[in-house]
């Protein structure tokens, strides 16, 4: 490890707390597809942030949005109006085909904004019972970091030790549509659902299970509540993984591109006859929609409305797609992706996923292991051919 690298990592670790084992890369400057270090070395990033990056590094469209808010208005709290408010909930609603935004910052809190929101529409429009509401989730779920949500985990290292937790979840198999009917009761107002699992491994669902989720969900009333926070905005070859089966949610979950990498912007978006259940003071978040957010935001949806970057995630995923089954029987155990999205699971033989992360970042690329030796691959939709192409280079380089 070169020098300067190895005295910030040290200082890095000396001063926070471990709630993340980073590789060992202290980044300096980003642009597109590519970072570079104190050191002065280049990478390749093959994360892109768990897609936050989607459209790149210091995309200048986006900077450029953020740099005029900069000088202009950051902040007024929703106790006023700002004049960014109204471009930006009515593109990202235009985008989702729904009327209402709810913004929020991260995406667990959309997480939670979605929870609560389907909770009291069970309360007021489905007259279930006080205080009974119940959520169907499916295991392998991430859904972000607070109490209530990692309370529906299965994953023991997300909610050992952080209990109690907030009842009224039924977790079932992901993928399975018949558990999902079993798991309902008359008190059950949303299934919460990734299209595609992200953290869980880029886990695709069976054909058909979304729509038949959007089926079970409409004849028995209960509000299907997708959360595209990773899937969503790009990253599969559709504005949105649920497009894929024709699928529209009762609540998009949106979040990490949205911000465009540069502030964290986060949303609900529904119809009104869902998200108008909320009345002034039952809920809200002093940065949700501030001008800043709204200013890149509003420009992340201009760029969605074109499809040019779901078209090119779509073009640049058969690449990624057909390299990745060449790799199959040569260090690749198997591999699942969508779109610009992959998780491939190196065979364990060669390392962790960890070691071969190391590997490729000796080789110039940025990419991070998920579980065992399984690793994330979600670069910029903006990547070029050519740099995806020396990417997977890179890791058929480094699992030989
Ligand atoms: N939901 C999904 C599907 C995610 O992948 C993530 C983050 O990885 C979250 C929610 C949580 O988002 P945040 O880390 O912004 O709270």
């Amino acid at each position: 490890t070169p020098r300067l690298t190895a005295e910030e990592v040290a200082r890095a670790e000396a001063r926070t707390a471990h709630n993340y084992h980073p590789l060992p890369v202290v980044i300096t400057h980003g642009e597109g597809a590519w970072v570079t270090d104190v050191d002065g070395r280049r990478f390749l990033d093959m994360l892109a942030g768990y897609s936050a990056l989607n459209f790149g590094h210091a995309n200048p469209r986006l900077v450029a949005a953020a740099h005029a808010q900069l000088d202009r208005l950051t902040l007024t709290s929703r106790a006023f109006v700002h004049d960014r408010f109204a471009d930006f909930c009515a593109g990202l609603a235009d985008l989702c085909g729904k009327e209402l935004v709810l913004p929020m910052n991260t995406g667990a809190e959309a997480v939670e904004t979605a929870l609560k929101v389907a909770r009291k529409w069970g309360y007021e429009i489905k007259a279930v019972p006080a205080d009974s509401a119940r959520v169907v989730v499916a295991s392998g779920n991430f859904h972000g970091r607070t109490t209530t949500i990692v309370g529906f985990s299965d994953d023991p290292d997300a909610r050992g030790g952080f209990g109690p937790f907030t009842p009224g979840f039924d977790l079932v198999p992901y993928g399975d549509l018949a558990a999902v009917e079993a798991a309902l009761t008359p008190s059950t107002v949303a299934v919460l659902v990734e299209p595609i699992q992200g953290e869980g491994g880029v886990v695709i669902p069976p054909a058909g299970y979304l729509a038949g989720l959007r089926a079970l969900c409409t004849r028995e009333r209960v509000l299907l509540v997708a959360d595209e926070i990773q899937s969503g905005l790009g990253r599969t070859g559709a504005t949105f993984a649920c497009d894929h089966e024709d699928v529209v949610p009762d609540l998009y979950v949106l979040g990490k591109a949205l911000g465009g990498g540069i502030v964290p912007v986060s949303a609900v978006v529904g119809d009104r006859d869902v998200l108008g259940v909320l009345r002034p003071g039952q809920h809200g978040s002093t940065f949700g929609g501030n001008p800043l957010a709204c200013a890149v935001a509003i420009e992340v949806v201009e760029m969605l409305r074109t499809g040019e970057h779901q078209a090119r995630a779509a073009e640049l995923g058969v690449l990624l797609h057909d390299r990745l089954a060449g790799l199959v029987g040569k260090g690749v155990v198997s591999f699942r992706s969508r779109g610009l999205w992959a998780d491939v699971d190196i065979d364990p033989a060669l390392g962790t996923g960890r070691d071969i992360c190391a590997r490729l970042l000796a080789h110039g690329v940025l990419a991070k292991d998920t579980h065992g030796s399984t690793i994330r691959l979600a670069p910029p939709l903006v990547i070029s051919a050519d740099d995806l192409h020396w990417g997977l280079d890179q890791l058929e380089g480094s699992l030989r």
